[in-house]
This record gives structure tokens, C-alpha cells and sequence, in this order.
């Protein structure tokens, strides 16, 4: 894992190389996004750049170390995550990792854990990591992942230099699934529903995501105010749970945002094989209208996400789609 393979982290990774040449890494990292979103690749990045025999700022991918990391059988990196079948990671599993970093590291210059997710450690374990944190023994490197630093302790956060790593951006999302191996229609499918997620790209179901995906394109297409029914079928049939409701709008986002860069006049989409569908869902209106209803489905995002009832919100947003439908 060298730093050229992580995508959309830049300011993050030169930061990270800086303190590398500088000799200045910290003992204690704390890295904040989304899973998928590229945290623990950095973390390996870091970690393997630092144990390279060869580069100083990052790693040479062929030294002795660099090949058992990306082998995943370095012995002096530790990995930290709850045990099966448990919801936290506990206090004894923090003890063994103490013990574990204050013995001589086996060929690296120093130890390394990642524990990860660090808001999943119990009250006791993050507590009993401070004075590690604090003091890493043998000068071992410690990086916590977390989906939201808010749900650390702030005894934990203040002892960790803290990087936020943002979402992925749509294209850089699509680079890395293609790369994993998925087709560029499926890539295509599949990224603008994953919140800039490469994890969660790959865990959405892809063939009921493509049924789902016709049926809310067809559900929009036959929207119509004079007959009031195909509104409310709409949001009966494919609004449901707060979750479900989000990943639907999340749908209509993508939709419409295609439909207005269609009425912008680009044609770089990336709903690509659903073009004729989206085609036409862009002519039905002006593009300020087409702005609108996108501006609409925000809207609603953000009110299903605060709190709103999912069904009521859909009722309303599907009228919206519905106006200028008449026929
Ligand atoms: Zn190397």
C-alpha cells in the first residue's frame, strides 16, 4: 500500500509524508470519515512508509517489510476490532495490546496498532488507553478509525492528532470500483447511492438495486396530478423506513442532478445506462424547473434525515414531481 494508491486524500497524505521526511510523526492518530472512504489504507500507508527500509516518505513496495505488510503478516502491526459476536472492544483486549507494544518489536523500528472502530472501545478500554496514548510504549505509532470522533471520549480525541477524511468524490469513487474489478456500468450504478463510500458501493446488493432503480425511473415517469393515485402508489411502493427513504432520495438525487447537467447541455452522466430514461425526465421541464425539483429532493433529504415521517415527506416530494405531469 503506497500513498499514489489512496484517491481523494491529498492535503491529508502530504501532510502525513511531510512529517515522515521531518522525522516528526506523531505517537497517536485519530482518522475521521466514512468506512470505504479510504481511513485504513492511509493508516497502512502510514504505517508501511514508516517501516520501509528503503523510502523515507513512503513505502517502496518490494523491501522485505514492505512485502509481508501487503501480505497482511507483519508481526509488529497489531489490528484492534470488538471480538466476534461482541458490540465493543474490551478493556482486556486494550491490556493485551499494552502488553503486546511493550515488548521489543520483532524487525520493524517500532510497533504499530490500528484499532478500529475506536468509538466501539468500552468506557474502560478507552480510558485505560490514555496514558498510551499519551505515551506509547517503545514509541509505538497508534491510529484510531472512527466514523465520528464526536463519540470518543475528549480525553481520547485531545491526545490524537486528528485528520477528517471527507467522502469520495463520484469520480473517484467509480476509478476505485473499477479497479476492484466491478464493470463501469455496474460502477456506474452503484456510486452515486454510496455516499462516497467504496465499502458501501460494494455491499449494495447490485442486481435488486437495478430492479429498484427501473422501478422508482418508471414510478417518476408516470407521475400525474389529474390522476392523484399515481402519487401516492409511488410513495406506498417505494418510500418504507427512514433508511430506505434516504437511500430512495439518494436515487432522485442522482437522477435529477444527471437530468440538469443533461439540460446544461453535458452529456457526462453517470446514471449512463438509464440515459434515455433520464433523457426524457429532463425534457418534461425548463432546466430552472429541473433546478428546482432538484433543490426539492435536497430539501426533503434533509428533512427524512432530521426526523420528518418518511411516507408524509415522499407524499409531498412525489406531488412536487408530479406537478407539470399533467396530461
Ligand atoms: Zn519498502
Amino acid at each position: 500500500m503506497s500513498f499514489a494508491d489512496i484517491l481523494g486524500h491529498d492535503r491529508i497524505i502530504e501532510v502525513l509524508r511531510r512529517s515522515l521526511r521531518n522525522g516528526k510523526t506523531a505517537h497517536s492518530y485519530l482518522f475521521e470519515g466514512v468506512c470505504g472512504s479510504g481511513r485504513r489504507k492511509s493508516a497502512l500507508a502510514l504505517i508501511q512508509a514508516l517501516f520501509c527500509t528503503v523510502l523515507p516518505d513512503d513505502a517502496c513496495g518490494s523491501c522485505p517489510s514492505c512485502r509481508k505488510i501487503a501480505g497482511g503478516n507483519h508481526p509488529d502491526i497489531h489490528f484492534i476490532a470488538p471480538l466476534p459476536d461482541k458490540r465493543d472492544i474490551s478493556i482486556e483486549q486494550l491490556r493485551g495490546m499494552q502488553r503486546d507494544l511493550s515488548l521489543r518489536p520483532y524487525e520493524a523500528p517500532r510497533k504499530a496498532c490500528i484499532i478500529d472502530p475506536a468509538e466501539r472501545m468500552s468506557v474502560g478500554a478507552a480510558n485505560s488507553l490514555l496514558k498510551t496514548l499519551e505515551e506509547p510504549p517503545g514509541n509505538a505509532l497508534i491510529i484510531l478509525l472512527t466514523e465520528n470522533a464526536g463519540l470518543l471520549l475528549p480525553t481520547v480525541r485531545s491526545r490524537c492528532q486528528l485528520f477528517r477524511f471527507a467522502p469520495l468524490s463520484l469520480e473517484h469513487l467509480l476509478t476505485l470500483l473499477i479497479q476492484s474489478g466491478i464493470s463501469s456500468d455496474s460502477a456506474a450504478l452503484l456510486a452515486p447511492m454510496a455516499g462516497g463510500s467504496v465499502q458501501k458501493a460494494l455491499e449494495l446488493d447490485n442486481e435488486s438495486l437495478t430492479i429498484r432503480r427501473e422501478a422508482v425511473l418508471s414510478s417518476v415517469a408516470k407521475l400525474n396530478l389529474n390522476r392523484i393515485a399515481t402519487v401516492f402508489d409511488a410513495s406506498e411502493e417505494l418510500a418504507g423506513n427512514r433508511e430506505k427513504t434516504i437511500e430512495l432520495l439518494d436515487m432522485l438525487l442522482s437522477f435529477y442532478r444527471d437530468a440538469v447537467l443533461l439540460g446544461a447541455g453535458t452529456g457526462d452522466i453517470v446514471n449512463r445506462s438509464s440515459r434515455h430514461e433520464i433523457e426524457s425526465l429532463a425534457a418534461r421541464r425548463s432546466f430552472p424547473k429541473n433546478l428546482e425539483l432538484l433543490e426539492s429532493i435536497y430539501e426533503t433529504r434533509r428533512s427524512v434525515q432530521r426526523n420528518a415521517n418518511p411516507k408524509l415527506a415522499m407524499d409531498h416530494l412525489f406531488m412536487t414531481l408530479a406537478d407539470g405531469n399533467r396530461s
